[in-house]
């Protein structure tokens, strides 16, 4: 019988355990000892759910992040941080992952924060440099190891490899982080020694950075760290995930360890080769669950392809899901208030890890000994290919009509700024926000008691007319030139969208952990999106009815809905895009029809969507692009199309960015001191840009003196004419005594900037 194991699970817990129990604690509601004891259930509780595997993983489990985790194992705390035991551990430990320990410490810079590879999963940045040190501080894990053991696990420790640890830092000076790494070698090797004294027989070690282009002295490295390693004790599962080895294939396999885990759905092409490749003592073990998205396995057809693989490699073959559990939601069972059908379509992490013994027991008794499980798990299949919930002919056919002129806008830039100009009537320098004003208790509450049917339509509609006017007033108090309604009525950018598209499913414990405390519920698109009715167009035409400026609608874009949703797996991320693009291409044009002038499609996570290798990013931009233009140019030439993007890094995608011809771009240059905006030296940005001129996540108020300072700086490079004024992203999570400050500085630095040119 194949082996069964799993890289890793959820940490949070069902309920989110774990976010409440740390956000009592940073709070001050709560002990150490109070977040020690959930935790330690959360731990046992996943001890549990892997009682049917035949290891058990431990180690993964993380108050924070896991890459932290690894910072603290290896003794490289920055120096910034105490390092004297005056703080306690674990409070060091808080302030290394967001700047505090509890409300009442002393502020410090946090470690950066980044994302884990192409999954929306944050991880706190190691950071190098030339006094860089490493110690070995196994404490966490060896407690970990003598818990599982307590309750009769066989633990197989999970680890950060060396070579994907260095990868994922920054070095802050000139350091060569691949010098370090024959001195962070000996760490690891001390650690084995420990847990080899523990009887541990497997350790695995993750080592994702492979799946990435390497260059040959990284390449090299590897081969010469787990030389090193190889010849220790416990025995070394290396595990690579998220996508294809390609040129790093034969590295992987001839690396001297015991077992190599590839991800079997990532690099489906790759198993074919692998039998000859691996030397015939080593285990393989396959990724054949997929640990990324929601949707149920297909286990007759996995048994199709596995079946020879098995009987080729026997025991040395091992099964486990195709990366950590991490980045699925806990349990479907949870999710009682869900259709029954799509709820038949899917598995979480519990019901993955559920289908990963089934395949198990079919290698190794036959698919008799499973008949029914796999007769209900394909009748569930089938009913998700034919179901008419998922397949909409209308809809396919109108993405099949797609034209290239359906892209286009009538216009160049250049002619349609005339027009608008002639239209719109606005300053130089025009001042404007990104959307989203202070979500307070209020409105929070308004929107909860429409969704608990506690208020009439008609309340409901005017209660929040009530808050777009009070929103509407306060721009043109703070003077600003294009106003919005505010956003009142959305939760969250993409969940609101998806609420209004025919497609969408939604969770009640759908939960992911995006960062620290902080989880996200994606909402679940399943079939064929349409735009049913309007979703924007009251809330608009109300707000735009009230004032004499110009109030700019406001949308989420495809490409980030898509990013930011799980997606079906049945078509193309490009297919689904696109039908995206068509459902709010109806929006774009029917605020356009009720005199919406300015319309702005948030492309937020654009970024997000970059496929791990360089050589793949045109294919994605390319599409990404096309099906944002799908949405915003079905408008006249009048129409005023403005985006948003949250990130500062783009410019390596600058390109992609001006492809999209939207006549007005706003994003986050701030906190860079407008430093990124050195890429347009080099590029001529075409249209008009603009650059956020203050962090909206932090509560300070910006000065008059720096905005215009920041907008002499931008001036430099792109010509005022094509220049706006706005803050770097939506002003939900502000209150607003911050944002009246700021707005109205913002506003008095822009005719400061007028009077100037
Ligand atoms: N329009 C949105 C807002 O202002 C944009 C949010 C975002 O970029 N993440 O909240
Ligand atoms: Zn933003």
């Amino acid at each position: 019988m194949p082996n069964i194991h799993s890289l890793g699970l959820p940490r949070i817990g069902h309920k989110r355990e774990l976010k409440f129990s740390l956000e009592n604690y940073w709070r001050g509601d709560s002990t150490a000892q109070e977040l020690d004891t959930t935790a330690q259930q959360l731990r046992q509780q996943r001890l549990q759910l892997q009682s049917n595997l035949d290891w058990h993983s431990v180690g993964d489990f993380s108050l924070y992040d896991h890459v932290l985790d690894t910072s603290v194992m290896l003794g490289n705390i920055p120096t910034r941080f105490e390092h004297d035991g005056s703080i306690p551990a674990l409070d060091n430990y808080f302030r290394m992952a967001r700047g505090r320990s509890t409300q009442a410490s002393a502020p410090v810079s946090a470690g950066e924060m980044t994302k884990w590879f192409d999954t929306n999963y944050h991880y706190i940045v190691p950071e190098f440099s030339a006094d860089t040190r490493f110690e070995l501080n196994a404490d966490k894990l060896l407690q970990e190891i003598a818990e599982a053991r307590l309750l009769g696990a066989k633990p197989k420790p999970v680890i950060l490899g060396p070579l994907t640890y260095l990868w994922l830092g920054k070095a802050r000076d000139a350091t060569d982080k691949l010098a370090l790494l024959d001195v962070v070698l000996p760490v690891y090797e001390q650690l084995m020694l420990k847990l080899a004294q523990e009887d541990i027989e497997w350790l695995q070690i993750d080592e994702p950075a492979l799946v990435l282009e390497l260059t040959a002295d990284w390449q090299a490295a590897y081969a010469a760290a787990y030389r090193r390693l190889g010849k220790l004790t416990p025995k070394i599962l290396l595990t690579t995930y998220f996508g294809q080895l390609q040129d790093n294939l034969e590295l992987a396999c001839q690396l001297p360890v015991d077992g190599l885990h590839i991800d079997a759905l990532n690099a489906f092409s790759e198993i074919e080769r692998l039998p000859a490749l691996l030397p015939d003592n080593k285990i393989l073990s396959l990724g054949i669950i997929n640990g990324r998205n929601i949707w149920k396995t297909n286990l007759t057809t996995t048994l199709d392809w596995l079946e020879p693989i098995h009987q080729q490699l026997q025991d040395r073959l091992w099964l486990a899901p195709s990366c950590s559990l991490l980045h699925v939601p806990m349990d479907l069972e949870s999710e009682t208030g869900l259709d029954h059908e799509i709820k038949s379509w899917l598995a979480f992490a519990l019901q993955k890890l559920a289908e990963l013994e089934l395949i198990s027991l079919a290698l190794s008794q036959g698919r008799e000994s499973v008949a029914l499980q796999l007769q209900e798990n394909k009748r569930a299949l089938d009913a998700r290919a034919a179901s008419d919930r998922v397949h909409k002919t209308a809809v396919k056919s109108r993405c099949s009509q797609i034209s290239p002129t359906m892209m286009q806008r009538n216009s160049h830039y250049p002619v349609r700024s005339q027009l608008q100009r002639k239209m719109l009537h606005l300053p130089r320098y025009p001042t404007t926000t990104i959307g989203s004003f202070p979500q307070t208790s209020e409105i929070r509450l308004l929107r909860k008691k429409n969704r608990q049917g506690e208020l009439t339509q008609a309340d409901y509609k005017k209660a929040m007319q009530t808050e777009i006017q009070h929103c509407i007033r306060e721009q043109e108090a703070c003077g600003l030139d294009v106003l919005v309604h505010g956003e009142a009525e959305r939760n969250d950018m993409v969940e609101y969208f998806a609420e209004h598209l025919a497609g969408y499913a939604f969770t009640q414990f759908g939960w992911v952990q995006s960062y620290g405390s902080r989880c996200v519920k994606p909402p679940i698109l399943y079939g064929d999106v349409s735009r049913p009715e309007p979703i924007t167009l009251e809330w608009a035409q109300y707000a735009q009815s009230i004032s004499d400026k110009p109030v700019k609608g406001m949308l989420t874009g495809p490409v980030t809905m898509l990013n930011w949703s799980f997606v079906r797996d049945d078509q193309s991320r490009r297919e689904t895009c696109q039908q995206l693009a068509l459902a709010i291409r109806d929006e774009v044009c029917d605020l356009e029809q009720v005199g919406i002038n300015i319309i702005q499609i948030d492309e937020a996570a654009l970024r997000e969507g970059l496929p791990l290798r360089t050589s793949a990013w045109q294919e994605y931009l390319d599409w990404a692009v096309q099906c944002f233009k799908l949405t915003a140019n079905g408008v006249t030439d009048h129409t005023q199309i403005h985006t948003h993007m949250c990130y500062s890094e783009f410019n390596d995608i600058i390109q992609a960015i001006a492809d999209m011809d939207a006549d007005v771009i706003t994003i986050e240059t701030s906190r860079s001191n407008m430093e990124l905006l050195d890429v347009f030296d080099a590029f001529a940005y075409p249209n008009e840009i603009g650059p956020g001129v203050y962090d909206i996540h932090s509560p300070n108020t910006p000065s008059v003196d720096e905005i215009v300072s920041l907008m002499q700086k931008a001036a430099q490079r792109i010509p005022a004419e094509r220049l706006w004024v706005n803050p770097d992203c939506g002003l939900k999570t502000r209150h607003w005594d911050e944002v009246k400050p700021a707005l109205l500085n913002m506003v008095k630095a822009a005719k400061q900037l007028r009077a100037m040119t």
